[in-house]
């Protein structure tokens, strides 16, 4: 190969101690990658300063790793010629390892590369894959055990929140059904009858949050039947789309048009359209445009309820399905409208995502499960 080596390549003496400066290459190499916890960069960083010391001529040697958006590069690295290259392989981008000399490498030597160092830059190369991927498995991880730490979350509010719902519905029941009755006294004066009536209305808008709650914190469906959801959207927006108008919101109706069948309690399902609506509703004081989405995808029916209103901080994001949680001033907003939402949801075994961007508006996704018993159906 080498055709004027300072010594005879073909040497026992060097070929040994080539060998010997791969293996210490290797072993700086996967010492630089055992600790890669906190992000790939600094072991990169380590690795392309030791790869040219496994090289044949590792004064002359420069080196550089690309990995999707991040290069690492020894000082003076060039494209020569005289180049080795790695492909690192990995599904999120190309990458690769290279080592170069100068074009007067040539002087020396001008076959520069051992046929042994190919391999020791391809085993280099795996390596740095290996790593990636078991980085990127690991950030996997960590992102699915904090959407199952608020899972968690929300399920124990949940129980707490319809408990003490449960404890205030008796009484409460009792304060209404009360002043209703001293309502009916004859020749009440009319100062008590306004008061007795504030008592029922606050009594009935207690009522209102209560029975949230206590829907809120129920796990069962209160009864499964064959829903088609394209209709029960249209229902819904039939009986929405005037108040939506008056607020000067314009409506826009993308249903599927066809029978969509979801396993779940149709008046459960009618709360889950009602209070995005309403909340997209609200997010438009100035009016806007209101987008209803019922569509069939991969054995889920997609409700989307999208708005042009002024979406949500990622603060307010964080939040919104979280009891009581409310951004809206006294008497609009009880904050369970969302977690009702997401419990009906859940319960019937499908998810709510968000994307929203403040002043641009936000987009609500409910994914269900479609009844796996659903023929074809023919379009309406
Ligand atoms: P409420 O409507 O009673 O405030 P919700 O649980 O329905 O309670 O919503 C919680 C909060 O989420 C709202 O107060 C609001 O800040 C935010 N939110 C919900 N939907 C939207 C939307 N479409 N656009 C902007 N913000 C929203
Ligand atoms: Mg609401």
């Amino acid at each position: 190969m080498a055709g004027s080596a300072p010594e005879p390549p073909s040497s026992t003496e060097h070929k040994l101690r080539e060998r010997v400066k791969e293996l210490e290459c290797l072993f700086e190499v996967s010492r630089a990658l055992r600790r890669v916890d906190s992000g790939l960069e600094p072991a990169l960083a380590r690795i392309v300063e030791v790869i040219t010391g496994g090289f044949q001529y590792p004064e002359h040697a420069a080196a550089r790793i690309r990995l999707g958006t991040a290069c690492r590069q020894t000082a003076g690295f060039v494209e020569t010629a005289f180049r080795l290259s790695s492909p690192i392989n990995l599904p999120n981008g190309p990458g690769s390892v290279d080592v170069c000399y100068p074009a007067e490498i040539s002087n020396i030597d001008p076959d520069p590369f051992l046929p042994e160092e190919v391999p020791l830059l391809e085993k280099i190369a795996g390596e740095i894959a290996l790593a990636a991927a078991s980085l990127r498995s690991a950030e996997q991880n960590a992102r699915l055990e904090a959407q199952l730490r608020h899972a968690d979350r929300l399920a124990t509010i949940g129980v707490l929140a319809a408990g003490v719902a449960h404890e205030l519905n008796e009484p409460l029941s009792r304060v209404l059904g009360f002043a209703q009755l001293a309502q009916k006294t004859p020749d009440l004066p009319p100062g008590a009858a306004r008061d007795i009536g504030r008592i029922v209305d606050a009594s009935l808008h207690a009522r209102e949050i209560v029975q949230k709650l206590l829907a809120f914190g129920r796990r069962a469906p209160a009864q499964s039947v064959d829903c088609d959801m394209d209709q029960l959207a249209a229902g819904a927006l039939d009986f929405l789309e005037p108040r939506c108008r008056a607020a000067g919101v314009e409506v826009r109706r993308e249903l599927a048009r066809r029978r969509l069948t979801v396993r779940a309690d149709p008046t459960e399902l009618r709360q889950v359209i009602v209070n995005l609506v309403v909340n997209a509703v609200h997010a438009m004081p100035g009016g806007g445009r209101l987008t209803v989405r019922v569509q069939e995808e991969e054995e889920s029916c997609l409700l989307v309820v999208e708005d042009t209103g002024v979406g949500m901080t990622p603060e307010v994001l964080d939040r919104i399905f979280i009891p009581f949680f409310t951004t809206k001033d006294g008497g609009r907003g009880t904050g369970l409208g969302l977690p009702l939402v997401h419990g009906i949801v859940t319960s019937l075994g499908g998810t709510v995502s968000v994307q929203s961007t403040v002043g641009a508006g936000s987009r609500f996704t409910v994914r269900l499960p479609l009844d796996p018993a659903q023929g074809e159906e023919p379009r309406r």
